[in-house]
C-alpha cells in the first residue's frame, strides 16, 4: 500500500511577480489569489511552493494577472521534481557514468525521497530536455557556421553486437552534436537519409567529412555530398596502428600483476599477524596497500598504457622503500 507523505514540516516558499506596480497606470499591484501550489522535490530538499497572482489595485484598470517567472522555471508543468534535481541525476548518469543503485544511494544520503522508478523516469526526462535544447545550441553558432561552414565527423557505435547502432554526427571544430540517431542497420542509404540529409537541411556549407574507413559511410557521403572531401579519422588510424603495442602492454601488465601478487601475499600475511601498534608495521602495511593500488590501474587505447604506468609506479615504490631501509627506520623483512 502507498504511504501518505508527511507534509507537516515541509518548508513553504512563496513566489511573487517581479513587477510591483501596474505597467498601465503605475498604481501598486495587489495580491489576488494563489495561482497554484505544489510539493516539489529539489536538490535543497522537499519544499511547498506557492505561486501568487497579483493584479492592479485600481478597480477600473486592467484585470491582467501577473505571476512569478522564477516559480514557473523551477520545474516542468505538472511535475513534482525540480529541474535542478533532473539535471543532477542526468549528470551523475551520463557524465559520471553512475549506475541506478549508486544514484539511489547518493539521493538517500542527501535525504531526497526519489524512488528507483522515478530515477529512471527522470533520466528519460533529462534526455528529452537535452534533445530539446540541441537546436538552440546549433542556432547559437549560426554566425560561425555561416562564415566557416561545417567540418562534420560521423561515427557509429554498436554497444551490443547485432543490435541497433547509435550514429552521431558532430561539428568537429566546435565539438557540437548536430544529429544523433539509432539505426537498425548501417546501410549506406539509411546513413544518407537519416544522418546526412538532416545535416544538409541545416543550410550551411559542408567543407569536409571525417569518419572511419567504413565502406557504407564512404558510399553514403559520396551520394549525399558529392565532391565533398572525406578524411579517415586520425584517432581511428592511430588506434589501429597502436593495437599491437597496446596488446603487448596488456600482456606485460598481467605478468607484472601475477608476479607481484604472488610475492606480496606472504608478506601481507606476516604483517597482519604482527602487532598493529608497531609503527614500522603500519608503514609497511601502507606500502602493501600502495602496491595493490598500483596493480589495479587500467589503460585506454592507444596512448594510455597501463603496463608502462604500473612499471613506473612500482619503480617509484621501490626507490621509496630503499630510502626507508637506508635510514634504518624500518627493519628489513622484505624478501623482494
Ligand atoms: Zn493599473
Amino acid at each position: 500500500m502507498r504511504k501518505a507523505k508527511d507534509n507537516e514540516n515541509v518548508p513553504k516558499r512563496y513566489y511573487r511577480p517581479t513587477l510591483t506596480t501596474c505597467p498601465r497606470c503605475g498604481a501598486s499591484l495587489r495580491r489576488r489569489w494563489t495561482l497554484w501550489d505544489k510539493y516539489l522535490v529539489t536538490l535543497a530538499g522537499r519544499v511547498h511552493i506557492f505561486s501568487l497572482g497579483y493584479s492592479c489595485s485600481r478597480p477600473r484598470c486592467s484585470r491582467v494577472i501577473y505571476r512569478s517567472i522564477e516559480a514557473e522555471q523551477l520545474s516542468p508543468k505538472g511535475y513534482s521534481f525540480g529541474f535542478d534535481l533532473m539535471v543532477q541525476i542526468g549528470w551523475w548518469r551520463f557524465w559520471e557514468h553512475r549506475t541506478l543503485d549508486e544514484i539511489a544511494t547518493l539521493l538517500t544520503a542527501q535525504h531526497l525521497p526519489v524512488s528507483r522508478r522515478h530515477i529512471l523516469n527522470l533520466i528519460g526526462d533529462f534526455l528529452a530536455l537535452l534533445r530539446a535544447a540541441q537546436p538552440a545550441k546549433i542556432e547559437a553558432q549560426r554566425a560561425y557556421f555561416k562564415r566557416h561552414g561545417l567540418v562534420i565527423s560521423l561515427d557509429g557505435m554498436e554497444p551490443e553486437q547485432g543490435n541497433e547502432m547509435l550514429f552521431v554526427v558532430r561539428e568537429a571544430n566546435l565539438d557540437l552534436t548536430l544529429v544523433a540517431k539509432t539505426l537498425y542497420s548501417s546501410r549506406a542509404d539509411l546513413i544518407s537519409q537519416q544522418l546526412l540529409e538532416p545535416v544538409k537541411a541545416l543550410g550551411f556549407r559542408i567543407r569536409a567529412v571525417v569518419s572511419d574507413a567504413d565502406k557504407n559511410i564512404r558510399r553514403a557521403v559520396k551520394v549525399s555530398l558529392p565532391g565533398c572531401p572525406q578524411q579517415a579519422c586520425q584517432v581511428h588510424c592511430v588506434c589501429d596502428a597502436g593495437q599491437p603495442i597496446f596488446e603487448a602492454d596488456r600482456a606485460m601488465k598481467t605478468d607484472l600483476r601475477r608476479e607481484i601478487r604472488a610475492k606480496l601475499r606472504p608478506i601481507s600475511r606476516v604483517l597482519t599477524q604482527s602487532s598493529q601498534d608497531d609503527p614500522p608495521v603500519s608503514v609497511l602495511m601502507d606500502y602493501c596497500e600502495a602496491l595493490r593500488d598500483a596493480l589495479r590501474a587500467d589503460g585506454v587505447s592507444p596512448f594510455r598504457l597501463a603496463g608502462l604506468k604500473r612499471y613506473d609506479e612500482l619503480q617509484r615504490l621501490e626507490i621509496s622503500l630503499r630510502r626507508c631501509q637506508k635510514k634504518r627506520s624500518i627493519f628489513s623483512c622484505l624478501p623482494c
